[in-house]
C-alpha cells in the first residue's frame, strides 16, 4: 500500500500536497517524493523517511502542478533511487503508482532487454511502457494499461502539457476539481477544508 496526492491550480501546490501526503501517511511511510515543472521541465524530489524529511527539502520550492508519493515498498528496497515518482528514460513522464504490476519482469524482457534502470521498481516499467505507445499522452495510458496485469492508480505528468493524468485499476484513487484547480488522493482526507465534493475515479477509467 501507498498513498499518492496530487494538485493543480494557479497557485502553489507543493504545499498541499504535502499537506495530503501526511494524511497518506498511515499507507506507507518508508520514502516519499514528488514531481513538480518548474520553468516547462519536469523536476523530481525525494527523500526516505516520513514526510517530514521530504518537507524539509521542499521549503523554497514552489509549483502550481504536483504529484506526491508515500511508499510501502513492494518491487526494490527503501531507497531514494526506488522512491517515487519515476521518469521515463526520455524524462518526458514521470509518474507516482500504487499497487502491483505484476507482469513487470515479463515486460521488462519483451520491451526493454539491455536497458539500464534507474530502479528497481515494477513502476519504472509502467512509465517506460507507457511513453513507448504511440499518440496522444491519453491514448499511450491507455494502451499501456492493456498491457500490465495487476493493479494501480496511477498520476502521470507530461513535460509537454500543463495536466495531469490519472487512472486506476483495483486501487483506490479520488479526484476533485473547481474552476482552475484539482486534487486528487489515494482517500478523501487530502481533501479536507479544500473541497466539498470528490467523486472515485472506476476500474479501468
Ligand atoms: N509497487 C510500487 C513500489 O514498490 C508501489 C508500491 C505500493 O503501492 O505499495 O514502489
Amino acid at each position: 500500500m501507498c498513498g499518492i496526492c496530487a494538485g493543480f491550480s494557479t497557485e502553489d501546490q507543493i504545499k498541499d500536497v504535502v499537506e495530503g501526503l501526511k494524511k497518506l501517511e498511515y499507507r506507507g511511510y518508508d520514502s516519499s517524493g514528488v514531481a513538480f515543472k518548474e520553468n516547462g521541465k519536469l523536476k523530481t524530489l525525494k527523500s526516505v523517511g516520513e514526510i517530514k524529511e521530504l518537507a524539509k527539502k521542499l521549503t523554497n520550492v514552489k509549483s502550481n502542478i504536483v504529484i506526491g508519493h508515500t511508499r510501502w515498498a513492494t518491487h526494490g528496497v527503501v531507497s531514494e533511487e526506488n522512491a517515487h515518482p519515476h521518469l521515463s528514460f526520455d524524462r518526458r513522464y514521470a509518474i507516482v503508482h500504487n499497487g502491483i504490476i505484476e507482469n513487470h519482469k515479463e515486460l521488462r524482457q519483451k520491451y526493454f532487454a539491455g536497458k539500464e534502470f534507474a530502479s528497481q521498481t515494477d513502476t519504472e516499467v509502467f512509465v517506460n511502457l507507457i511513453a513507448i505507445q504511440n499518440g496522444k499522452t491519453i491514448n499511450k495510458i491507455s494502451s499501456a494499461c492493456k498491457i500490465v496485469k495487476g493493479s494501480f492508480a496511477i498520476a502521470l505528468l507530461d513535460e509537454r502539457a500543463d495536466k495531469i493524468f490519472f487512472a486506476k485499476r483495483n486501487s483506490p484513487l479520488y479526484v476533485a476539481f473547481c474552476d482552475g484547480c484539482g486534487m486528487a488522493g489515494s482517500d478523501i482526507s487530502v481533501f479536507a477544508g479544500k473541497f466539498e465534493e470528490c467523486f472515485m475515479m472506476g476500474n479501468d477509467e
